[in-house]
């Protein structure tokens, strides 16, 4: 029995599967060259036997031939992350005990030493590839696939496993609601060592015979070039991806601009997720595009959870119902469900959460609760729909007794006229629990006082929501998701 993900492609063998700037390639192109890369990797042994292999591939044919050649072979896939550092990167490997490292040429400096230190096989993707194909283990769906390390703005970074039978659920989840077919043709421009480009992008368009245009790095211009081009049906991105693209189109001439909302209105979905989408750029958006972005959320603990609808209305500030074969409740602090309206954390549940964290049983047993897993978000069902609140650790702030999002007070700043970016955290304070503070990035040459400040955000916020302090910053600290890390934020004010 082959993996299902193989199965699949082989009734679209002669489809387009990836496309680069270069070239097509074929879902018979990458069964063909994943079963000889598979033949590499077991160097004529019968299974790797869930033995780890670390790559470091940017985005393109290689990389996703790659991936499939480690499932094929038995393997578990760790993909490194391209804009890494050598410590970061070390950190993964020896922490996933990987024993064999894959690495496009443009690697080599770093990645040759590194395995020679820890004394690991090492394969470079230009080497020639056997032209005679082994035979390919038979690989249960219950085996591990895959182990993706957390972005790490809670502490050092956690592998999170999954099986292939978790990515099987995750991915056909997605597939069902959003309604993919093999007519599909999307533009990935995310990054390929997360669960966001990994899953909802490259493999549920794999799974669905699908169509996966991908570029080698983002850049704004070229994504809008490829908008332009009008042959695209989808496009998933994070918030911060929008912003930069909204920024392109608002420097773009009358002319281009049309072409730009032209290319968006031919798509027929276009989504967002992993972080909070501002209304204010959802809003933006839709003006440019004439597309109600579609909001979503997840993590890489559990795919994709909830989700607005395809079909119906979709809410602003909302991110919808579960989506197929996911259960999700909200509880308090002692785990009971909370009554509709009440703020609760966020518990999942079904086939597509995750089983481990990878050598951490302590960890992973904290994770869950009675077979659900923790998110450690926080959010509220408001006429059926969820709305996110923030992270317990950190947006969630307590000052005073009141609990506020920090995201609720995010969304509010960025109204104002001086303020480009901003983030908001709670920093430990002996009389209020934590005070409310803000780092803020404001626009061109601005400047803002304390009290100017807290004159107009208390026109717009409960008092004890406005921040006492805050700081002028140039930029924000943000990790290799383009996620701001609190944390950082934190330390600005102590
Ligand atoms: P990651 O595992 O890197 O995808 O991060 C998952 C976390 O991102 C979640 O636990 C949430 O805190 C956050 N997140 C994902 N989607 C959303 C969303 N639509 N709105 C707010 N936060 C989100």
């Amino acid at each position: 029995m082959n993996l299902p993900l193989i199965t699949c492609a082989e009734e679209h063998n002669d489809k387009t599967a990836i496309s680069t700037t270069d070239r097509a390639f074929t879902y018979r192109d990458l069964l063909h060259s994943s079963s000889q890369i598979a033949t590499g990797l077991l160097n004529n042994s019968e299974d790797l036997q869930e033995q780890r292999v670390a790559f470091l591939i940017p985005p393109g044919f290689e990389y996703v031939a790659t991936q499939w050649g480690i499932w094929r072979a038995g393997g578990i896939a760790v993909p490194l992350c391209v804009s890494h550092p050598r410590p970061e990167l070390e950190y993964v490997i020896t922490n996933s005990r990987a024993s064999i490292i894959v690495a496009h040429p443009n690697f080599e400096g770093i990645l040759r030493s590194l395995a020679q230190e820890h004394n690991l096989r090492f394969i470079l993707t230009s080497e020639t590839l056997p032209s005679n194909i082994a035979t390919l283990p038979e690989v249960d769906i219950t085996r591990r696939a895959l182990i993706l390390y957390t972005s790490g703005t809670t502490g050092k970074p956690k592998g999170v496993v999954t099986t292939h039978q978790n990515i099987q659920a995750q991915v056909t989840s997605l597939n069902t609601a959003w309604e993919w077919t093999s007519n599909d043709r999307i533009l990935h421009i995310l990054p390929l060592h997360h669960i966001h480009g990994i899953i909802n992008v490259l493999t549920c368009a794999l799974w669905a015979g699908a169509e996966c245009h991908l570029l080698s790095k983002f850049d704004a211009e070229t994504v809008w070039n490829r908008i332009c081009d009008g042959d695209l049906t989808l496009f998933m991105a994070v918030p911060t991806i929008y912003v930069k693209l909204i920024a392109v189109w608002e420097t773009a001439s009358k002319e281009r601009q049309k072409s730009m909302s032209e290319g968006c209105a031919k798509m027929r979905l276009m989504v967002s997720g992993s972080a909070a989408l501002p209304v204010q750029v959802l809003e933006k958006w839709q003006t440019i595009s004439g597309h109600f972005l579609l909001e979503r959320y997840g993590m890489t603990e559990i795919g994709m959870a909830l989700s607005n609808p395809l079909h119906g209305e979709r809410l602003s500030g909302y991110v919808g119902k579960p989506l197929p074969q996911v259960e999700v409740r909200l509880v308090d602090e002692k785990g009971e469900l909370v009554p509709a309206g009440t703020p609760g954390e966020i518990q999942v549940k079904g086939p597509g959460v995750f089983i481990e964290y990878w050598q951490n049983p302590e960890a992973t047993a904290k994770a869950f609760q009675d077979g659900w897993f923790r998110t450690g978000d926080t959010a509220v069902v408001e006429n059926g729909n969820y709305r996110i609140l923030g992270r317990m650790s950190v947006d969630i702030i307590k000052t005073g007794g009141y609990k506020v999002s920090a995201l609720e007070i995010e969304e509010v700043l960025r109204s104002h006229p001086d303020i480009q970016e901003c983030a908001v955290v709670g920093v430990a304070n002996l009389e209020w629990g934590e005070r409310v503070c803000a780092a803020l990035v404001l626009q061109g040459s601005q400047s803002l006082t304390l009290e100017a400040f807290r004159i107009w955000a208390k026109e717009r916020l409960a008092v004890y929501k406005v921040p006492t302090q805050i700081l002028i910053v140039e930029e924000l600290p943000r990790n290799a998701m383009g996620k701001v890390t609190k944390p950082t934020v934190v330390e600005l004010f102590c």
